[in-house]
């Protein structure tokens, strides 16, 4: 059985935008060090089964997270 979970184009806006704006330890370093990983490093998404339905999350190394939902999506 496979399991795939997908992220709808409003979601990964929010994610990306969440990630540019939230207030950021990780990225605040990254810039006073001068260091940029590549695209990706910095993020997980979480995928959780709730019986509304999977809920994702976005996290950031610095351990911030956002759901990704709202009530309008459930
Ligand atoms: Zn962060």
């Amino acid at each position: 059985m496979a399991l795939t979970f997908e992220l709808t184009d409003r979601q990964v806006q929010k994610a990306e935008k969440w990630l540019e704006e939230h207030d950021c330890p990780a990225k605040k370093f990254m810039e006073a060090t001068g260091s940029s990983p590549a695209l990706g490093e910095r993020v997980r998404f979480i995928f959780i089964p709730t019986m509304l339905g999977t809920i994702p999350v976005v996290e950031c190394s610095c351990k911030a997270y956002e759901f990704l939902i709202g009530w309008d999506d459930l």
